[in-house]
This record gives C-alpha cells, structure tokens and sequence, in this order.
C-alpha cells in the first residue's frame, strides 16, 4: 500500500533514529542550507511486515531465487542461461563500482585518509590485489572520457576483462590521442569476437598507432637478445630470448615440431583405442621438451625438414609502402592507424599471428629471406571453385591468414584443419569463403548434426547444435 507521510522540518537527529527504527524503513531526506538532515514530503511504498532490508541483503536474496533451484537443473543449456543471467549482474555491479570510483576521482575524495592514488585509496577500503585496484581505477579514470565505456558495461554488451583492456589503451599515453578515433570500434569488436581475439585487434591497433615507438621498442628488445645452454646439477637450462623477426621463424618452425609430437601421441593414443586428451602418453610439457630436443637431433643431422618457406608475412600494401618511405628517408614510421577500418584492414604479422615490425618485414623483403604476401585493401579472395574436395596450398592459406585457431567457441587450438562450412556433400565449394579452421575435436563434431556459419551481421563463425540454436557467449 502507499502511504504519503509529512514529516515536520525540524525533526532532531534522535527522532529521526527513533522513527528509522520504528517503522522498518526509511524515505528520501534532503540537506537544508544549514546542513542539518530534514525529513523532506515523501511518497513511497511501505509493505506492512516486511524486513527493512540492505541493498547487499536484497540483491543476495535476488541472487538466491536465481539459484534456487539449481538441483533440479540438469541440462547445460539450462545451466548457461543461469550463468548468463549471473554474468550481466557482475557487469552491472563492475559498472556502478567504476563509477562509484570515478567519483571519488572527480571529487578528489580518495586524497581522505592520506592517500594519494585512487588505486590506493579504495584498497584502504576493500582487500583488492594491487592488480584488480589498478585494473578498476584506470577503468574509473576512463570512465570519465569515455562515458559510453560504463554504458556498455551496465547493459551487458561489454564484459569486465574487455572494458579493462579499452581503459589499458587509455592509460597508455603513446595511443591516448588516437584513441578516440577507434574507441567504439574497438568496444564493437569486444562484443562481437572472443576475448582472444578482440585481444589480438587491440594488440594490432597498438602497435600501430604508435608504429616509431613500436619499431624503437623492437630494436631494444633485438639488441638485448641473449640465449644460453647451462648445465646446472643434474637438470640442463635452455634460455633464450629474441626479438619477433628472428623470434617468427624460431616459433613457427618449433610450433611445427611440437605439433609432429602431437601427432605421434595421437596415433599411439587411438591404436590403443582410447580416445580423451587425458590419454595422451605424454604431458603438454613434456611434448613441447621434446620438440626442442627434436629441433637439435634434425641439426646434428645436418637435416632440413622445411621444403617451403617457412615463414609467410601478411602485410598490407599501405603499412608495407609506409614502411620502404619511412626507411629510405631515413623517417620515423607515421602512425598507422588513423581511421577505424584500419583495425580491420592493416596487417603486418606472420601467418600464425605474431606481429612484426613494418620497418623489420619491408627489410626482409628486400633482403629476400622471407615469402612476402600483400593483401590488397579489399582482401584477395582465392576461388578454388569445386575442383578440389581438400582445403590446400593457397586456398587453406588464404583461410589461415583470416583466422589461424579452430572457430569452435572457446577453442583455440592452433595446427587445424579447414573445413567446409557448407559441406561438400551438400555442394559447398573448396573455396577461402566456404572453410573455416577446425581442430581435430571438432571436426569429429561436425558429423554430429552441429554446423558453423557466418553471422550476416557481425561477420562472426557461430556453431549451430543440431536444435537449431546458437553457441553464442555473451
Ligand atoms: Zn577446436
């Protein structure tokens, strides 16, 4: 029922109390100039009988019907749609955190107390880790350019790993000023790819925003290469660390050797019938040891297991332009990513995703060690027609450089296979606009009745189940 109360003005503090206590709740108060509490006029909604509650107490009891009745619950579908729900309340929650802080930024209220860093100061209040007082304060300091930040996170389009990744770009003042250009782009993407790989869209616009600071970077970090082999009692150490362009041929030519131990536990594993990861005669680790240790047998041999070239650059023909002016005038590199579509259009990575320096891959184009690949800005479409039932040579190219891991959500297993999306059986053609890498796994569950297809809308791989519903992650 509603009851209209008028509560006098000049009502002392101990009534006030008094009144609070009896009555189970309290009505919106307002300051008079004098800076003591009055009751002001108030409607509101008073339910006879019931608990004054706290906002924590109510939304715990919220939380509880949520999951009230979770023994019941057997089905995964049933069960993601709780822990969807549960999600869009934790960006809720994350989102009035941050503007909670982002106020006591802009009234200079965390400086109480002697503090005098926002990270500091809310970790004087609650038991943070350095790491997540920093990651929400950089979020909150964010929040004040970018409103449209805290926006997204309180309606659920935006998760709380991606929000702190856009509020690292702001923090990072070699991009800050850039930033605005891409900033809803980049928020777009968040929403609609894998955290993987809106990461890998982040990192790219990164590097090239700040293309001069990104190439220093690399000379820095070539010049203090070092690498050792030290015996140490009875274990041997192998360290090294290198920069991306020599660091791209040692990972792609180790990645292949791991993937030559995978397969042999693979056929060990399935002649015994077996059929899980956990089956595996070796551990990650161990096939990794023994890739290396593979990697030195094949040069104490003397041999070369690499009949291709082994590293594939793609690079757009603007950042490759850029790069040969920038070298041969002996400038700095320009920014590289003025506009948004740039996310989308530069390149300048290896094949399996490591991103180079442009001033580094127009240098090895000229010195001829490495197979160059310039992708006109309209993307070059290889159409295979129905000649071929395989995915090879340039067709499966073409798919990896779009996307190298398996598109199965929360897969990403590098090393797959490209498969059709609408299968061969069904006149689906061999070309780069009809696969998609799939691992091994889910391959196999493809002939289960699931499928994969592009979203018209976000241009997204999604996996259908044979009911016709989306694999879909918020
Ligand atoms: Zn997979």
């Amino acid at each position: 029922m509603i009851v209209h109360m008028f509560v006098a003005d000049d009502i002392s503090p101990a009534h006030e109390a008094e009144m609070v206590a009896r009555e189970h709740a309290s009505p919106a108060t307002g300051s008079t100039p004098g800076g003591r509490t009055s009751w002001a006029t108030t409607t509101w909604l008073f339910d006879i009988g019931a608990e004054r509650t706290s906002p924590v107490a109510r939304v715990r009891s919220a939380l509880a019907d949520l999951t009230a009745d979770l023994n019941r619950l057997t089905r995964g579908t049933e069960l993601a749609a709780l822990l969807t729900e549960l999600e869009l309340i934790t960006r809720s929650v994350e989102a009035a955190t941050v503007k909670v802080m982002a106020r006591a930024d802009r009234a200079d209220a965390f400086r109480d107390d002697g503090h005098g860093t926002l990270a500091g100061w809310v970790r004087s209040i609650i038991k943070w880790s350095p790491s997540e007082a920093s990651a929400r304060a950089r979020t909150a300091l964010t929040a004040h350019s970018y409103p449209a930040l805290v926006e997204r996170l309180d309606a659920g389009t935006l998760g709380v790993a991606q929000a702190r990744r856009l509020a690292g770009l702001h923090a990072n003042r070699r991009v800050r000023d850039e930033l605005p250009i891409v900033f809803d782009t980049l928020a777009d993407i968040a929403g609609a790819l894998p955290y993987e790989d809106f990461n890998t869209a982040v990192l790219r616009w990164e590097q090239l925003a700040d293309a001069d600071g990104a190439h220093r970077h690399a000379d820095v970090v070539h010049d203090s290469r070092d690498a050792s082999v030290h015996p140490v009692g009875d274990t041997v150490y192998v360290d090294a660390h290198v920069g991306t362009a020599q660091g791209a041929l040692i990972l792609e030519v180790f990645e292949r050797y791991v993937e030559a131990e995978l397969r042999h536990d693979l056929e060990a594993r399935d002649a015994l019938g077996l059929t899980t990861m956990s089956d595996l005669p070796r551990t990650a680790a161990q096939r990794r040891a023994d890739a290396l240790h593979a990697i030195f047998c094949s040069a104490a041999v003397g041999s070369s297991p690499a009949p291709e070239p082994v590293v594939n650059i793609l690079i757009d023909a603007d950042t490759y332009e850029a790069a040969l002016v920038a070298m041969h005038n002996d400038e700095r590199l320009p920014s590289l990513a003025r506009r948004p579509e740039d996310i989308h259009r530069r390149r300048c990575e290896t094949t399996s995703g490591l991103m180079l320096d442009p001033i580094d891959v127009a240098t090895a184009s000229l010195l001829g060690h490495v197979r160059r690949v310039v992708v006109a800005s309209d993307g070059t479409v290889i159409d295979l027609g129905r000649k071929s039932r395989l995915f090879t040579g340039a067709a499966r190219e073409a798919i990896w450089m779009r996307r190298r891991r398996c598109v199965w959500p929360s897969c990403s297993r590098l090393h797959c296979e490209v498969d059709h999306r609408i299968p061969w059986s069904e006149g689906g053609r061999t070309s780069p606009d009809n696969g998609d890498p799939l691992c091994a796994k889910h391959n196999r569950w493809k002939t289960r009745g699931y499928r994969t297809h592009m979203n018209p809308r976000t241009k997204v791989i999604e996996v259908t189940r044979p009911d016709g519903s989306t694999i879909s992650p918020v």
